[in-house]
């Protein structure tokens, strides 16, 4: 089943049982049955037969506690509200399909009420190697939930860097793990051969700056993976914003800059002092 077709199956008892485990992942890992049925004031048998629906779309995964069936929420689950939260709100009309899928990500093409498309990204952290040995305390509900911090870090810099004219694409709304932004029709820059690279470094340099100085933020994973080019404007930006960071991790703008300068270098022959262009983002 499709995303789309998930949350079409969503009834309201569903959706209000997804939403109470995803608020009980705040304190809980599984919550059980008998918990869920107290707190919601709802018979234990309704309940259940929600959640076996549930269970069966893979919206919530289950565990016997103490003898007990107990539930938590998972990802799907998770994009399933999330998606419900941006139609009831006016946001999205319409899920397309998934355009791409990243260690970190789904992202999938949608369409607004004016039947134009837009990008519904959905964030989804990962238990990779390196996460793991980071966070190796966590439960597996924190995981839920830091995933949606990562949302919510890659929304707010989004709004800040696009208020103050960088170029990036316009969020559009967010809920949850996901996020709703403009679409932009173009290819990622290491995919292409650009005729005015000039200006495209122009484009991702005065954006670090924005985000820089405007927004005190610095972008933490800027290459030509993470670069659109816009074939309908010639525009660049600058996508991908989860993992940035303040201002006071300077190492971090110093491999961001290098990184692009050298991308630019080898593949346009354009030399720029990685000095020169510290100065230009903080000055
Ligand atoms: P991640 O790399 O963490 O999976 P990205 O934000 O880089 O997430 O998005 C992954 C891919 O999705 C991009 O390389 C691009 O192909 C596509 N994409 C993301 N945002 C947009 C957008 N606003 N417009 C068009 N395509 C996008
Ligand atoms: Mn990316």
């Amino acid at each position: 089943l499709t995303l789309a077709e998930r949350v079409s199956l969503i009834g309201p008892m569903d959706y209000r049982l997804l939403k109470f485990l995803y608020e009980k992942t705040a304190t809980h890992d599984w919550i059980k049955l008998s918990q869920i049925s107290d707190e919601l004031g709802i018979s234990k048998r309704e309940i259940l037969s929600s959640l076996s629906k549930l269970y069966d779309l893979r919206l919530v995964s289950k565990e016997l506690v103490l003898g007990e069936n107990a539930y938590r929420i998972t990802f799907t689950g998770l994009n399933v509200i999330s998606t419900k939260n941006l139609y009831v709100n006016k946001i999205l009309n319409k899920l397309g399909i998934m355009i791409g899928t990243g260690k970190e990500s789904e992202v999938y093409i949608g369409y607004n009420f004016d039947g134009d498309p837009i990008i519904v990204k959905y964030h989804k952290l990962g238990k990779s190697y390196r996460n793991y040995k980071k966070y190796r305390e966590d439960t597996d509900s924190s995981w839920i939930r830091r995933t949606v911090h990562n949302a919510e870090k890659e929304y707010n810099a989004l709004k800040c860097v696009k208020s103050n004219y960088g170029q990036v694409p316009s969020p559009l709304g967010s809920s949850l793990n996901a996020i709703a932004m403009e679409y932009i029709y173009g290819k990622e820059l290491y995919k292409i051969e650009i005729s005015d690279p000039e200006s495209a470094l122009n484009d991702i340099l005065s954006t670090v700056r924005i985000a820089y100085k405007e927004c005190n933020i610095i972008h933490g994973d800027l290459s030509e993976y993470n670069i659109l080019y816009s074939l309908d404007s010639d525009r660049s930006y600058v996508i991908d914003w989860p993992q940035s960071t303040n201002i006071q991790n300077e190492e971090i703008l110093l491999r961001d800059i290098t990184n692009i300068l050298y991308y630019f270098s080898k593949k346009y022959n354009i030399i720029k002092g990685v000095q020169e262009t510290l100065n230009y983002v903080k000055g």
